[in-house]
């Protein structure tokens, strides 16, 4: 359960437009955190820079105190599992979705993961479960079910570090809350960060972090930022 660290981080995609202005947070070991604002703020450029899609200008970004331009690409990997909001799954089986990057795995041992890891309440509501095909020739699944397999196939590996960008963003409320309480289920004690663009959806937070133009422009718990409207 490592702490994520941005300590003065400025980037942009572009020599002379700086999309990251100095941005400094902290994300205690095992909290979840989320990271609203609007569109353009540069919620999914923190998301790509934390996995190193990118490096920072300067300034500095650290895992558990090591700062992740030290870190091997592997290791990164292994550390952050990412939830994007389009998660595209192979057209193959729940199951060999859910066990993706563990192609040796066969669907008990999938099972068995996804049991261990405390994620049957993602799946067990799926339609059929981890021996049907999805995609044009099987099962078509809906936006909602397809998010919950690609959260399921991100939290069978464990990661102690958990990002989701929008990954709900896409869906209509009901499934979203759906989801989310889900999420907030399995997640608890893992350290995660949740970019999002309505603050209703990320309630259940340790701590918003409101980015504004690439700064840091307030943060606080749900309550403490409701009564600042
Ligand atoms: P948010 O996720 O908060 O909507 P982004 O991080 O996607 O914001 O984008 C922040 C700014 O960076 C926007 O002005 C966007 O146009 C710009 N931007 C995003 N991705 C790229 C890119 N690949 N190349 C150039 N500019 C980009
Ligand atoms: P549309 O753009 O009309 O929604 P899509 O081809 O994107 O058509 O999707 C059709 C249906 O098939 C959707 O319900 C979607 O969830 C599902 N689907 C699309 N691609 C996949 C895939 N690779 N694996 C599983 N389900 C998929």
């Amino acid at each position: 359960r490592p702490s994520v660290v941005f300590e003065n981080v400025e980037f942009g995609y572009e020599k002379d437009r700086t999309i990251l202005k100095g941005l400094s947070f902290e994300v205690p070991a095992g909290q979840n955190f989320a990271v609203v604002g609007p569109s353009g703020a540069g919620k999914s450029t923190l998301a790509r820079l934390l996995f190193r899609f990118y490096d920072p200008w300067s300034g500095r970004i650290l895992i558990d105190g090591q700062d992740i331009a030290q870190v091997t690409q592997e290791s990164l990997r292994a550390a952050i599992g990412i939830v994007p909001q389009d998660s595209v799954l192979f057209n193959e089986t729940i199951g060999y979705n859910i066990a993706y990057g563990r192609s040796d795995a066969t669907q008990a041992d999938v099972e068995a993961a996804a049991r261990g890891a405390a994620l049957m309440p993602l799946i067990e509501r799926l339609p059929q479960r981890f021996e049907t095909e999805v995609g044009e020739r099987g099962l078509k699944l809906s936006g909602g079910e397809k998010q919950r397999v690609a959260i399921a196939r991100t939290l069978v590996k464990n990661p102690p570090i958990l990002l989701l960008d929008e990954a709900t963003s896409a869906l209509d409320t009901r499934t979203e809350q759906d989801i989310l309480a889900t999420l907030h289920r399995v997640s608890e004690d893992r350290t995660s960060i949740s970019i999002a663009h309505r603050l209703s959806t990320i309630a259940d937070s340790d701590r918003i972090l409101v980015l504004q133009d690439g700064c840091l422009a307030e943060s606080g718990t749900h309550l403490e930022l409701l009564r600042h409207d």
